[in-house]
């Protein structure tokens, strides 16, 4: 196992970092900016071995110059999107492995909220790092991607084991809910979910990690086609790529 921490940045940004235990080897996914990632690390007196990026927005890159100078860290991201991405040491693409220390990961193409973004999953460790696709309760807003390419993002991560933690990129977990119970108002689980949630955010705990398995339970993006939603939107058409638009689009003006 290895122990993942979690180091919030800039307003609601995460960036986590995963201590290889076995090998010594720090990883980080994503850099929102500099300053609490070199807190954390000089603090523990800590190296910094890799960094893996998510995709290619300003909120997700901006740490990695300073932390790339100061650490010497490989900087790992999609092949697919280098032309607009921080200089790679390692490029990765889906269906290839990625080696770090004694850490195996799979790389997943996640497009939607960008076209290029990638999600990394450490299996051993039943985590998946989702930057702006898969969010606890919601999913990232589609700057580049159709809701098409959302949605069978979406259906990949789906087919995860259930028990998968979901370590996304932001603390938007407040919104997304209530969002969620506006289209899903009589879902039991959710209504549960919302006080335990509110009452971690109250107390300042990160809502991040999720399981996959609550995920699919509550978050509307997974949900499309339940009866419960279906009740709560007008449809625009029956099929599933249609029904997820208009809940992105009714999250869009929530
Ligand atoms: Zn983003
Ligand atoms: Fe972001």
């Amino acid at each position: 196992m290895s122990l993942i921490e979690i180091i919030p940045c800039l307003s609601d940004n995460y960036a986590y970092l995963i201590r290889d235990e076995k090998t010594n080897k720090n990883i980080l996914v994503d850099a929102p900016e500099h300053g609490p990632i070199e807190t954390y690390l000089d603090k523990k007196a800590l190296s910094l071995d890799a960094i893996l990026i998510t995709h290619h927005h300003n909120d997700h890159i901006d740490g990695i110059n300073y932390l790339k100078i100061k650490y010497s860290p490989k900087v790992i991201g999609a092949k697919r999107d280098k032309h607009r991405l921080p200089p790679l040491d390692v490029e990765v693409e889906e269906g290839k492995e990625l080696k770090i220390g004694s850490k195996t990961f799979e790389i997943y193409d996640v497009d939607g909220h960008t076209i290029g973004h990638i999600a990394y999953g450490l299996m051993e460790d039943k985590a998946l790092f989702s930057g702006d696709s898969l969010m606890v309760m919601g999913c990232g807003r589609l700057f580049e991607g159709t809701p098409e390419d959302m949605w069978k993002s979406l259906q990949k991560l789906k087919q995860l084991p259930d028990d998968i933690m979901i370590y996304s990129g932001h603390e938007y977990t407040k919104s997304n809910i209530e969002f969620a119970l506006s289209v899903d108002p009589q879902n039991e689980k959710l209504k549960d979910r919302r006080i335990r949630t509110l009452d971690s955010i109250a107390k300042g705990i990160p809502t991040v990690p999720s399981t996959l398995e609550e995920e699919l339970e509550t978050n509307p993006f997974l949900r499309e086609s339940e009866a419960s939603i279906l009740d709560n939107i007008e449809t625009v058409g029956s099929d599933p790529v249609s029904r997820f638009a208009k809940i992105r689009a009714l999250k869009d003006t929530f």
